[in-house]
């Protein structure tokens, strides 16, 4: 399996330019696509999943161009859209049979089956009979999550999945996700929020102002901040100077003053020790200063 995004651009009817020129490889496992609200990952994920005809460009998916086979490749995708929600009052192995029918599972005794499993893998074996719209937020993720993966899709897309969970069910939904990493699938999976990104994606993108200001592994993302991490203590008169002239990303209180992280070209001009960078530093640091590098790893 294999994705080639090829000069893509999306341009909406009112001017907006959700995506320029991405040029972009994607092969199995997981994906990340990072970037803050608004940068065009949902543009991105609309057009991969044939929900939207892009502007110019191209995607092929195993060779195939996404615009002339849009049934073929239908019938191998599984989305998980970011504003997914049920209409309907079924219970809720009721709502994942009829995916199941959606997606082309004809044969019911195998369908019924696949339904009790996919309930399993994902947690709801026990709330089968709830009425599906009656689900905590997380539960319903969850289901989300297995009307996606019903009828063995080689390509799963999902967009924004812990967006407006706790961190407990954030937790649970990356393990489902990561446990379905196989060869023969490519999962994509849409963020905001860089502590989705796990060490379980083997590449991931950056995309911001619908440009793709990063493509390479979580690792390589991590190297480019290093030695760029300083940690500081500080009297409170200093924190507020710091404050002004740097990107802080951390603080705590401490007896006297404070513990600050802060991110910089240069080591700052106060007393500081370099912190290995994780991604998270990582991300804060790329999007401050190298937005207009473009780097492939
Ligand atoms: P993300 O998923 O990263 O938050 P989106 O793809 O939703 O980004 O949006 C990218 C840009 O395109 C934003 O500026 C957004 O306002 C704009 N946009 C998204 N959908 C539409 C639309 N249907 N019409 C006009 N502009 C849109």
């Amino acid at each position: 399996m294999k994705i080639e995004i090829k000069d893509l651009n999306q341009i909406y009817p009112n001017g907006n330019h959700a995506l320029k020129d991405i040029n972009l490889e994607i092969g199995t496992g997981m994906f990340g696509l990072l970037g803050p609200n608004g940068a065009g990952k949902s543009s991105l994920m609309r057009i991969i999943v044939t929900l939207m005809k892009p502007t110019s460009g191209s995607v092929l998916i195993d060779g195939m161009d996404i615009q002339k086979h849009r049934e073929k490749l239908r019938s191998m995708l599984g989305y998980l859209p970011q504003d997914f929600r049920f209409f309907t009052s079924l219970k809720t192995w009721e709502f994942l049979d009829y995916s199941g029918s959606l997606a082309g599972m004809k044969n019911r005794k195998a369908r019924i089956a696949e339904v009790d499993r996919l309930l399993d893998q994902v947690g709801l074996l026990e709330v089968r009979d709830r009425q599906a719209n009656r689900l905590s937020g997380g539960m319903k993720r969850r289901l989300g999550i297995a009307q996606a993966l019903i009828g063995n899709p080689k390509l799963i897309v999902v967009d924004e999945p812990t967006t407006g969970l706790d961190p407990d069910e954030r937790i649970r939904f990356r393990n489902i996700l990561s446990q379905l990493s196989r060869n023969d699938v490519i999962i994509l999976l849409s963020t905001h929020i860089v502590g989705d990104i796990s060490s379980t994606c083997h590449g991931m993108a950056l995309l911001n102002k619908g440009e793709l200001v990063f493509e390479g592994s979580p690792e390589n993302l991590v190297r480019h901040a290093e030695g760029h991490v300083f940690r500081l203590l500080l009297s409170p008169h200093e924190y507020d100077a710091v404050k002004e002239k740097y990107n802080v990303i951390s603080t705590l209180p401490v007896e006297s003053g404070w513990d600050v992280q802060i991110v910089s070209d240069n080591p700052p001009e106060f007393i500081s020790t370099q912190v290995f960078p994780n991604i998270e530093d990582a991300y804060v640091y790329f999007m401050e200063h190298k937005l207009q590098t473009y780097i492939i790893d």
